[in-house]
């Protein structure tokens, strides 16, 4: 069989010889080739990312057009002289017209290899060895011209990992056949044991898988599973690392401490961790640094910044791990959003809604309390106005009270005088001195009914609205005018609805703005005609509203001024103070109703108050 294959690849080797003779070589003479050598299979996660921080440490140095080659040398899986034979044969046939600028060898199997066979094949390549420990073991496969850059996760870190998931640590458990090779974790028991003395130690390692799952779920509490790769078992089963290490996990009663960046997010809790994208990185850029002309033997071989304690936030809250006990500079990956991480926008956005919502509401309802206090202002205001309008009335009509007045007053005074004069006589007429002091007292009466009505008149009252009836408002208005108009010879006559109209008003309001516009009318016509001195209140309903109209048969409004004449202090009168109108539209508008004017088509002028009723008329 290993005849067959070592013809078959003779045979290639012949075609490629001939083959190359025939076609120039791809390789263009400015270029550079770089062959990465490594022992496992370049399909695995961990060497593909080494593998791709390989090529990107070659594109960042874009001056060198570089051309990258891969060889998995597979030797962990096919050992024995013959296979490594042929395989030299195969390099030395498949490069014969590639020149190699370059080896980057990837693990100690690779780094072996090279040191036995490299000047079979390559024997000109400098070397640089990358994800190697730097132990005297490794340090002693180097060849001479050659560099390397170290990777190693320290027995210590690995510890230190473990006791910040399980605190109370008294035992580990090594699982993977990785521990098993002497040049990398050949010291690690003793440096367990060093580190901390008394620590119980499980060796599953180089166990079969199916075993290990069994033992895996009954560990003792206090205790971590520390892995190492697994790529075969004891029965030699070959299985790819993460995927027998999940296999492992589904069993496994105890947290798993891991050293690969490519473990986490499916089986482990976390650890320090190799990252082997940037051992990759970190390899190549040595190789461009090489290939840009320094001499290998210039660089010694230095660690590199290739681990990373990282855990995963999933595996952490499962196994109830305190964040503030990882090693410091952890970084936690596939940490679930919190609810304000997750909805920090929105809940942002909402409260932003809200606050503005909550600013409008305030800003409205300080609104609403300004507008408030201003309606009181303004109404204690026009109460104090409509106050003092009742005043200049008063003073007005004073001469008329006084005159209304002194009538009752005479007629008791003859009638008191008079009964004194029936009681003088010898047989006094009790009948007569009876019908004397009934005159007596209706006069009286009389007399006290003026001195009320001027008194609730003139009261300053609280401004208080209550439902009135519409035709008594206007009735008592003229009624209490009826003694103006008699002075001035004036007719006073009213128009009532015959229909019950009510409206919501404050009595005394309403009552001075129907009498302003009466004593208005009343000097309208005081001076004219008998047949002109004539003023008619009515009421009525009209459009839903309860309407008052007080006309007159003066001489009208002139047309321009039918607006003007409600404004403050306008007054064609010598003596006006042109507040009266003002008054009673402010009265009107603050019931909610209306005035205005206009001349009749008949002469005169008539003003127009409309009102809402109590209730609506439907
Ligand atoms: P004043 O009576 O002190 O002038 P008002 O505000 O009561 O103040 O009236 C303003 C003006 O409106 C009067 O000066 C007058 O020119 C006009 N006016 C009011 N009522 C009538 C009316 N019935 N006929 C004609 N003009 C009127």
């Amino acid at each position: 069989m290993r005849m067959v294959i070592a013809i078959k690849r003779l045979l290639i080797a012949c075609l490629f010889a001939i083959l190359a003779h025939e076609c120039p070589a791809a390789d263009s003479p400015g270029q550079r080739s770089i062959l990465v050598l490594e022992d496992a299979d370049f399909r695995s996660p961990f060497y593909s990312e080494i593998f791709a921080g390989i090529r990107t440490a070659a594109k960042e140095n874009g001056q060198i057009h570089t051309v990258i080659y891969g060889e998995s040398l597979d030797l962990a899986r096919f050992p024995g002289p013959d296979y490594e034979e042929s395989l030299v044969g195969h390099l030395k046939t498949k490069y014969a017209h590639r020149p190699i600028d370059i080896i980057v060898s990837i693990g100690v199997a690779s780094a072996k290899f090279l040191q036995a066979r490299k000047h079979d094949i390559w024997p000109a390549a400098p070397v640089v060895y990358g994800f190697v420990p730097d132990l005297p073991e490794t340090r002693a496969l180097f060849l001479p011209g050659t560099t390397a850059i170290f990777a190693k996760v320290s027995p210590a870190q690995i510890l230190t990992a473990a006791r910040a998931v399980v605190p109370d640590l008294t035992g580990v458990v090594l699982v993977g056949d990785a521990w098993k090779n002497p040049l990398i974790y050949g010291h690690w028991k003793q440096e367990f044991a060093t580190t901390m003395p008394g620590l119980e130690i499980i060796d599953l390692s180089g166990m079969v898988l199916r075993e290990v799952r069994e033992r895996v779920g009954s560990l003792p509490p206090r205790s971590a599973i520390l892995t190492s790769a697994m790529y075969s078992d004891g029965e030699g089963t070959h299985y790819l690392p993460a995927a027998a290490l999940a296999r492992v996990a589904e069993r496994a009663n105890r947290p798993i401490i891991i050293t690969s960046d490519t473990f986490l997010g499916r089986t482990g809790v976390g650890g320090f961790l190799l990252l082997p994208e940037t051992i990759g990185q970190e390899a190549g850029q040595l190789a461009m640094r090489i290939l840009g002309g320094e001499s290998p033997s210039n660089i010694p071989p230095v660690a590199g910044d290739n681990v990373k304690p990282i855990f995963d936030w999933r595996q952490l809250k499962l196994w109830n791990v305190d964040e503030a006990h990882l090693p410091p500079g952890s970084e936690v990956r596939f940490r679930e959003p919190s609810f304000w991480e997750q909805y920090y926008w929105r809940v942002m956005i909402s409260a932003g809604v809200v606050l503005v919502q909550a600013m409008m509401i305030g800003i409205l309802l300080r609104e609403r309390r300004l507008r408030f206090q201003a309606e009181v202002e303004a109404r204690q205001r026009m109460s104090e106005l409509a106050h003092m309008n009742r005043l200049a009335t008063a003073g007005e009509m004073s001469a008329t009270i006084a005159h209304e007045l002194s009538q009752p007053l005479a007629a008791i005074l003859i009638n008191a005088e008079t009964a004194e004069q029936v009681l003088q006589t010898p047989a006094p007429d009790l009948g007569v001195i009876s019908e004397i002091l009934s005159d007596i007292r209706r006069d009286d009466k009389r007399a006290n009914e003026i001195v009320v009505q001027v008194r609730s008149f003139l009261k300053r009252a609280r401004t208080e609205r209550i439902e009135l009836d519409l035709n008594a408002t206007v009735s008592d208005v003229f009624r209490f005018l009826s003694i103006q108009a008699l002075t001035y010879d004036v007719a006073l006559a009213t128009d009532r609805s015959s229909l019950d109209i009510r409206v919501t008003a404050d009595k005394v309001q309403l009552q001075q703005a129907i009498l302003n516009l009466v004593m208005n009318a009343i000097e309208a016509v005081a001076d004219l005609p008998e047949d002109r001195r004539r003023i008619v209140g009515r009421t009525s309903l009209a459009n839903n509203q309860a309407m008052i109209s007080i006309a007159d048969a003066g001489d009208g409004i002139c047309t321009e001024k039918v607006t003007e004449i409600f404004k403050p202090f306008f007054t064609t009168k010598t003596q006006g103070m042109g507040i009266g109108l003002s008054i009673t539209r402010t009265i009107i508008e603050a019931h909610g109703g209306r005035i205005w004017a206009e001349n009749a088509p008949t002469g005169g002028a008539v003003f127009h108050i409309s009102l809402p009723l109590a209730v609506a008329r439907s």
